[in-house]
């Protein structure tokens, strides 16, 4: 009861959302634009006045929902009249039973599952966390939606942003995919180019909220952070509700900064916590680009914290040196009985190829480092070919064609005539 008061205090309405509370210690403080716990430094996340009533009534409020994120808005925190509002709608993607895939990797039929979040409005996951972020955002009464961004989300961003009326201006590494690029300005929003990795972005991004020019900023995982990061617990309510209200029992994730596969976790805890599924054991695996495995490599050395690095890999969606929730990525996948585990750039474009040959789904290189890492799993026997497994292609290949520009293109080039397609020995 005292968390509602806190809450209702401020007059902030994100719904269920009671406070912000660290993850270290446990402080609590009122729901705001803030992201560091002031007594240790640790990162705030959101706690919830979770609905009431049975599992089965909550069931049916979500099943009646919009085809969206937005059927969880009781779990998130989003006023309640969130969907009436101009945003993206985002989520509901499909989930795929890959038995062909399934097949090529020697797991049994009806075991594997992609999760193919490269549906939604602009192509990534992404769109999930920033239309978290814009409820808050809009809440805290900010004028410019910003982010320091690997490329998909600085394109959510965009797109969330002029749909809603907002100044966008997006902070980028100037050396991406063009299709990143292109996919972020083209909302009209400001994007800029930093000459450094991601890493400098993050750190221009966090002096820029401290000065002045930042007032009225929203930078959707900075300073909008703790909200932000709760968009990805919706992949977790999804995939357990398309396997009929089921736990998976393995999940591979791609790991950036790590928010994504901390937040699955945590949505999956609340899912039991309410009782919309059976409480059992799961396993979380990780999954890196060799070229920046952080956190793979804390994993394999038994180390509790990890070690930055300069990033070196095609799968430039993923290159965080210095993830932020990299030790709770740790966490997770040694509690879960998981792994973090990385694959180099010739098995990201490989897999990117086995999963379009098999299930016509053309993933970005973060996709080919997941299904690469899912392959290295099995092949490994750590992932059991009788277990239910999901793994989730975050993004769509249209957006790093270069990866596979290479190594794929038309069979043949012929004259318009039967001779010339005979020629070509496709006949
Ligand atoms: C951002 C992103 C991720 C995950 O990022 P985290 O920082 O770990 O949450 C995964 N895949 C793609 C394609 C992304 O753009
Ligand atoms: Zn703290």
């Amino acid at each position: 009861m005292a968390v509602q008061t806190i809450a209702s205090a401020t007059g902030i309405d994100l719904g269920p959302a009671a406070a912000l509370s660290c993850r270290e210690c446990g402080h609590r403080v009122p729901l705001g634009p803030v992201f560091a716990c002031e007594e240790c430094f640790g990162p705030l996340e959101v706690a919830y006045d979770l609905p009431a009533g049975s599992p089965q009534e909550l069931k049916d409020k979500i099943a009646a929902g919009p085809q969206s994120i937005w059927r969880y808005a009781p779990l998130l925190p989003v006023p309640a009249d969130v969907a009436a509002k101009p945003n993206l709608n985002p989520g509901f993607t499909r989930l795929i039973q890959a038995d062909r895939l399934a097949a090529d990797l020697g797991v049994d039929a009806g075991n594997l599952y992609v999760k193919d979040d490269s549906g939604n409005p602009t192509h990534s996951f992404k769109d999930r966390v920033v239309a978290i972020a814009l409820e808050a955002a809009r809440a805290f009464g900010f004028t410019t939606l910003s982010c320091s961004s690997t490329g998909n989300l600085a394109g959510a961003v965009g797109a969330a942003a002029a749909r809603a009326g907002l100044r966008s201006c997006v902070f980028i590494p100037y050396d991406l995919e063009q299709g990143k690029v292109i996919m972020a300005a083209v909302y009209g929003g400001d994007v800029v180019g930093i000459e450094g990795t991601y890493d400098d972005v993050n750190r221009f991004c966090s002096e820029l909220i401290g000065d002045p020019i930042g007032e009225g900023w929203g930078f959707t995982n900075v300073n909008l952070r703790p909200y932000y990061a709760e968009g990805s617990k919706t992949l977790a309510y999804e995939i357990c509700e398309q396997l009929g209200w089921q736990l998976p029992d393995n999940l591979i994730i791609p790991v950036a900064s790590g928010s994504q596969l901390t937040k699955i976790d945590k949505g999956l805890k609340e899912l039991i916590k309410l009782g919309l599924v059976e409480d059992k054991p799961y396993k979380i695996f990780g999954a890196q680009a060799e070229g920046c495995s952080p956190v793979s490599s804390a994993y394999k050395d038994g180390h509790d914290v990890v070690r930055p690095v300069r990033p070196d890999t095609i799968a430039k969606s993923l290159a965080i040196g210095n993830p932020a929730d990299g030790p709770y990525v740790l966490d997770i996948t040694r509690r879960t009985g998981g792994a973090v585990e990385d694959v180099n750039d010739e098995q990201v474009v490989d897999a990117i190829k086995q999963l379009a040959r098999t299930e016509g789904v053309f993933a970005e290189t973060a996709g080919g480092v997941t299904f690469g890492v899912l392959k290295k799993l099995v092949e490994d026997g750590r992932i059991s070919p009788s277990e239910t497994t999901v793994a989730i292609n975050t993004g769509d290949g249209l957006k790093t064609l270069d990866a596979v520009a290479p190594t794929t293109g038309p069979t043949a080039t012929i004259r318009p005539n039967l001779d010339s397609f005979r020629e070509a020995g496709l006949a």
